[in-house]
């Protein structure tokens, strides 16, 4: 969400060192040098666009009230495009003034005709509520602009729904609300000319599938009620936001991805933590702190934390106003105190100009946090992501980015506060060991060439598909004309809720059956939530999707929440309730799983000679059978426990590949590396995958073996960790080359000997990450490569 009035920035200290100069003294305090890569991101011109014609007087007047005295011209274009009926996304980066691009036509729209009506959807209820904010800051007549959510008193509510000419809501409180209470908001749909959805890019994975239903199901009750509105999409720039936006909506969708709006230049460093010395891998300078990321694997490379830490206090010490942008709350708070600490044992006192931003602080004390950095009082400021700051914080003087934040939307967003007009400014990315930020830092052209991640959602997954078509079929029953709305799978979805009882067929559609509507939570995980509860207060510390449960919170798991760390006395499955205390002992808990997989059918495949690339519907079967507890402070187990829980089923969509054991022999493999040599390959590839389609590797489960069953040959599985997929898969098998290539060099070109955290060690690793060979994974990987059509 942007203000379309962006250009205006606070005015700063005085102009410290230039960012080259910042540069060069930051590289220069170590032995070797970190920077992997300096990308000069220039400035940039806004192009302003005439007013469209058909823009209303007194609309264009409010604008320029508000300081907008032209739009630029993505804004024109898209408002264009829109004005004439066409569906549009724009896609253009931080503070580019999306908001603008959809108020102009609908506003315009609405102040025409004083019946139509707009719909207005935002991810979260804050995003809408600022939006509320913009629209009723222009003061039009007659548009009468409302939130209607899960806050809107009762009261105000049939006031809206009768008055309200632009309402700004939720999926959630349109699949919950609006669409079950179609007749009351008849007169409102039966008008209906623009839906806005804003930060598109959000609807990704199960979520988004969910959300292409109900958008499905909107569309559905405009037409009975004689509607067609045009749908205009914001997101943050992505690969491939035209496609993305049509399987959103189930439209043809234009996209206008070309940013006017005017930037100050940035100086971008990408930056990699050195290897530690080799003995001191297990002896940490200073105790580790519990952080939520993986502090629990052996560390071969300076942590991103303490590096970041360094660089903050640098850059303070220079009187340069730095945000550090750090991924857990943990982690800001470490970031802060050390830089604090290095600070004041250089000059007593300096330390006080830096402070971490926590969530828990009150919206006016973030508010004056942001001040004090703005003008200058505070130097550094350490906060968790760019969504809590107030839009506001932009034109700083260096950014520090610790650990790739897992879209390129997201790295620009946090990048984007750094830089005003007229002055250059400094990014700089600092790795984490993970397999992906180690890719980054040495292909930049990842980050700063053509954007090749994509917002990926599956409307077509049947564990999606059959629960939004029976809330459909509440709605109004179904009939052969909405199969092609509902798209792929419909039809033997329909036929299975017949099956089940749910529906009845009639001679004029397919009829709900129940009383009640169907429970469908659109954030639907594998299994209801856990939730975990302070034994001693009766008090929720929060919530664990049922999927990741027995991996958290089995019996004697140290269980991180905020930083604070408890360990889990009982894990009551029928209740789905966990009960904790907090203690902190020296010691971390790793659960172990085994794991099952079996193929189901084949989706699709390439017979690449001694390899082969498949996609299909898989059964995976999962116990977690024991834990490890190792001590936090050198990584030595202590000792393993035995656990008792269920397995569990997931039926889901896979991607994988086989290579025969010839290829593999030729490559110099040896049959006894061969498992260590998939396993490496099956961690880094999981690691690689966010790199091609916005999931973390949190959504994504793999198997790799010698042998499989299904194939009889040495093979990877990568799955969806969703019961019926989210198209995560799906988007792997689509790009394997590219995606694989990646995760090779990602191996070959971490500089560690044996394999760590950067490369082939993955966190989540239920066979505490043996057997593993880094060389052989390469080899195996050439293997693909040297087969496998580019
Ligand atoms: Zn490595
Ligand atoms: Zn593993």
């Amino acid at each position: 969400m942007e203000s379309p009035a962006s250009a205006t920035v606070s005015a700063g200290p005085a102009p410290g060192p230039t960012p080259t100069d910042l540069l060069s003294r930051l590289r220069s305090r170590g032995a070797g040098d970190p920077v992997t890569h300096v990308e000069r991101v220039p400035a940039r011109a806004g192009v302003p666009a005439p007013w469209p014609p058909w823009t209303p007087p007194e609309l264009r007047d409010a604008f320029t009230r508000r300081g907008v005295t032209a739009p630029w011209r993505h804004q024109a274009e898209a408002a264009n495009l829109a004005y004439d009926g066409g569906h549009v996304v724009v896609a253009t980066g931080t503070a580019s003034g999306k908001s603008m691009a959809y108020q102009l036509p609908a506003l315009a729209t609405l102040l025409a005709d004083p019946r139509a009506t707009a719909l207005y959807l935002a991810p979260t209820k804050a995003l809408a509520a600022d939006q509320l904010r913009a629209v009723a800051a222009l003061e039009l007549e007659g548009v009468r602009p409302a939130c209607y959510d899960g806050d809107t008193p009762r009261a105000e509510r049939e006031w809206i729904r009768r008055h309200s000419r632009f309402v700004l809501t939720n999926p959630d409180m349109l699949h919950h609300g609006i669409l079950p209470g179609h007749a009351q908001w008849s007169g409102f749909l039966r008008r209906l000319a623009y839906v806005v959805i804003d930060e598109c890019h959000t609807y990704r994975g199960v979520f988004g599938s969910h959300v292409a239903h109900v958008l499905r199901r909107l569309r559905r009750q405009c037409a009975r009620f004689g509607a067609t509105p045009v749908f205009v999409l914001a997101s943050a720039t992505s690969g491939d936001p035209a496609t993305a936006a049509g399987r959103l909506t189930g439209l043809p969708v234009a996209a206008v991805t070309e940013d006017a709006s005017p930037r100050g230049g940035v100086t971008f460093a990408l930056w990699e933590p050195p290897l530690l010395p080799p003995d001191s891998g297990s002896a940490p300078p200073v105790p580790p702190q519990p952080t939520g990321d993986h502090d629990d694997l052996h560390q071969v490379r300076r942590s991103a934390l303490r590096e970041t830490a360094d660089l903050l206090a640098d850059t303070v010490a220079e009187g340069v106003r730095t945000l550090a942008f750090v991924r857990s709350r943990k982690g800001a708070e470490v970031v802060a105190a050390n830089a604090r600490r290095a600070l004041d044992d250089a000059v007593p006192g300096l330390g006080d100009r830096v402070a971490a931003y926590r969530g828990g602080y009150l919206r006016e004390e973030r508010r004056e946090l942001e001040r004090a950095l703005l003008h200058g009082d505070l130097l550094g400021l350490a906060s968790t992501n760019a969504l809590e700051l107030g839009v506001d914080l932009i034109g700083l003087d260096a950014v520090l980015i610790c650990g790739y934040p897992g879209t390129r939307a997201s790295l620009w967003q946090q990048a984007g506060r750094a830089g005003r007009s007229g002055q250059e400014a400094l990014a700089v990315l600092v790795a984490r060991d993970d397999p992906l930020d180690t890719y980054l830092v040495h292909h930049p052209e990842a980050i700063f060439g053509a954007p090749v991640e994509a917002t990926v959602l599956d409307p077509a997954n049947p564990y999606v598909l059959a629960p939004q078509l029976a809330c459909a079929a509440v709605e109004a029953p179904l009939t052969p004309a909405d199969l092609a709305l509902f798209g792929d799978g419909a039809k033997e979805a329909i036929d299975e809720l017949v099956a089940a009882g749910a529906l009845r067929q009639r001679p004029t559609g397919w009829y709900w059956r129940h009383r009640e509507r169907p429970e469908v939570d659109l954030r639907g995980e594998g299994g209801a939530p856990v939730c975990v509860v302070e034994s001693a207060t009766g008090r929720l510390l929060g919530t664990v999707d049922g999927g990741s449960s027995h991996f958290l919170l089995h019996p004697g798991a140290v269980y991180l929440h905020q930083g604070v760390s408890y360990v889990v006395d009982d894990l009551d499955l029928a209740d789905g309730c966990a009960l904790v205390h907090a203690e902190e002992p020296d010691w971390s808990t790793h659960a172990r799983d085994v794991t099952d997989l079996s193929v189901v059918s084949v989706r699709s495949y390439v017979d690449a000679g001694p390899v082969g690339m498949f996609l299909g519907e898989v059964d995976v079967t999962s116990q977690v059978v024991s834990y490890q507890r190792r001590r936090i402070a050198t990584g030595e187990v202590i000792d393993t426990r035995p656990l008792d829980l269920p397995t569990r089923e997931l039926r889901t969509v896979a991607v994988w590949f086989t290579l025969s054991p010839q290829s593999l022999a030729s490559a110099g493999v040896q049959p006894a590396d061969v498992p260590g040599a998939l396993h490496a390959a099956e961690h880094a590839a999981i690691g690689l995958l966010p790199l091609m389609a916005t999931c973390d590797r949190w959504d994504i489960g793999g198997l790799s073996t010698a042998v499989h069953p299904d194939t009889e040959a040495p093979t990877v599985f990568v799955y969806d960790g969703h019961p019926g997929g989210a198209g995560f898969a799906e988007r792997a098998y689509g790009t394997a080359s590219a995606w694989l290539r990646a995760t090779r060099d990602a191996i070959a070109e971490c500089g560690c000997e044996a394999g760590c955290p950067s490369c082939v060690q993955s966190p989540k690793c239920g066979n505490g990450n043996n057997p593993l060979s880094k060389p052989d994974a390469v080899r195996v990987l050439d293997v693909v490569l040297a087969n496998l059509p580019a």
